[in-house]
């Protein structure tokens, strides 16, 4: 049965390339896979549609129900964050660079995770391991997931080992400057403009379980704040409404990846809660906090706010 290779839900670079890589890396090992992403390719976020074109790369087809399929998982291993009906899937390999989540199979199978900053990353390792060769265009996509998950090297989860694919996929990609790659998808990552405030909000964003409270937290990278500046109104109010839809805490992250660091927007039923966990206070007039050094929600935000809610 053909594997469906998928990353998790709100695809983001990282999700929509490393299903590409292990596609193909599973096809040249004989297997039968293909890519596929939740979400079609009209409301692909604008990152991951730049950088499709820009390598020339297939979209994924879209995966939105998986019962009965055999599937591969990337970049995630969390049945939240999975296709509908995860359960009567049958999964056969995961590979990705978060926490293990809850996923669970019937048989063993091969898992590849490792603690750097790209699913893109663990794939280049995967690819050299199988003397495989990356296509070009593969390696373009790569490579721009590991450009965008690190945020060009500045976000704590980048590693040693991110720097050493960058190096080895800009070559196969061909590409010679990976600052003005990364500048055309922040570009494309932060413009807001005519983007209702709820989609801004959805653009990157996750829902978690704490301690039995669910709390969601979306991330809009900015080359500065001011690029909000008009629609703070708006993403607070639109925060608010998906906090009442059974959420305890919001948050946005409104990071200004020049600045390095963090405007918090904080809608939640315990805000002292989340000053603890991050040690700033929030401003009422805007309900947000600025939070310097703070760049990645993995590494920064979940792990501290677990903490705080007594994970
Ligand atoms: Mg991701
Ligand atoms: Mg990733
Ligand atoms: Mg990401």
């Amino acid at each position: 049965m053909t594997i469906c290779v998928t990353g998790h839900s709100n695809p983001d670079t990282d999700s929509v390339t490393a299903a590409i890589g292990l596609a193909t890396l599973l096809n040249a090992q004989g297997q039968d896979a293909k890519a596929c992403m939740q979400s079609s390719l009209a409301d692909l976020n604008p990152e991951s549609t730049v950088v499709l074109e820009k390598f020339g790369l297939t979209a994924p087809e879209e995966l939105t129900d998986c019962s009965g399929k055999t599937v591969a998982l990337v970049d995630f291993s969390d049945i939240g964050q999975a296709p509908a009906n995860i359960e009567d899937a049958e999964v056969v390999t995961i590979v990705d660079h978060h926490k293990v989540g809850d996923v669970t199979t019937n048989n063993p199978i091969l898992v590849r995770v490792e603690p750097v900053g790209c699913t893109g990353t663990v794939l280049n390792k995967m690819f050299k391991d199988a003397g495989v060769a990356i296509p070009k265009d593969v390696a373009g996509g790569m490579l721009s997931a590991i450009l965008s998950d690190t945020v060009n090297f500045k976000s704590p989860t980048c590693t040693d080992d991110d720097k050493a694919a960058v190096a080895e996929l800009k070559d196969i990609a061909g590409v010679a400057d990976t600052e003005e790659l990364f500048m055309d998808m922040l570009k494309a990552k932060s413009s807001v403009e005519g983007v209702p405030a709820k989609d801004l909000l959805f653009r990157d964003y996750k829902d978690f379980d704490m301690n039995g409270k669910k709390v969601g937290c979306g991330q809009l990278e900015l080359a500065t704040l001011d690029q909000v500046a008009d629609i703070r109104d708006d993403l607070l109010n639109a925060a608010k409404e998906v906090k009442a839809d059974g959420r305890h805490t919001v948050l946005l992250m409104l990071t200004d990846v020049v600045k390095e660091g963090t405007e918090l927007v904080v809608v939640s039923d315990d805000e002292a809660l989340v000053e603890g966990a991050f040690g700033g206070k929030i401003d009422a007039a805007t309900s947000s906090m600025w939070v310097d050094g703070m760049m990645s929600r993995k590494k920064q935000v979940v792990p501290d706010l677990q903490k705080a809610f007594g994970c």
